[in-house]
């Protein structure tokens, strides 16, 4: 599986650019947790040339049914998964994979939470053929950014590099 998607490994780099329009993201939607995907060409597996938000629909499904999901898009996010999927697909069929689905922590660190963890594999298998970009906002401030990946057989993530081009 791993063949076909090396980029779920970690080892990435970015465009300067890219990772700016992300942590702007990150800053306008603080104290809300943003999220979206990252693409690159296919084949350049490890580079990262554009980002395309995606909505955090914690609040929308708050608002629905604020029993069955009592947090807020503070406390979480909440990606819409059908177009997710179709997200995935078109892009790989056009041949510019999404590599990384990214979000932000608000006055937290960028640590890989327990709940990303359970959000993105089950039964030892990874959810989404990607890695994970946490971008960590402080008062409004962006102040940290971290890649994480799949520890393969296991629940588990663990910590990798993104470089900036
Ligand atoms: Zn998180």
């Amino acid at each position: 599986m791993s063949g076909d998607t090396p980029w779920i490994r970690g080892g990435l780099r970015i465009a300067r650019a890219v990772l700016d329009d992300i942590e702007r993201h990150a800053a306008q939607d603080y104290p809300s947790e943003c999220c979206g995907f990252i693409f690159g060409p296919a084949q350049d597996w490890a580079l990262l040339d554009a980002a395309q938000r995606e909505e955090n629909e914690a609040d929308k499904y708050h608002r629905l049914d604020p029993k069955r999901f009592p947090r807020t898009s503070e406390m979480y996010f909440k990606i819409n998964e059908l177009r997710a999927a179709r997200t995935f697909e078109d892009a790989a069929r056009a041949e510019r994979p999404v590599k990384v689905i990214y979000h932000s922590h608000c006055d937290a660190g960028a640590y890989f939470s327990e709940e990303d963890a359970a959000t993105f594999a089950s039964d030892h298998q990874l959810m989404w053929p990607c890695a994970f970009l946490v971008v960590s906002v402080m008062k409004g401030n962006v102040v940290d950014r971290k890649l994480w990946v799949h520890t393969p057989g296991t629940n588990e993530f663990e910590a990798s590099t993104i470089d900036t081009v």
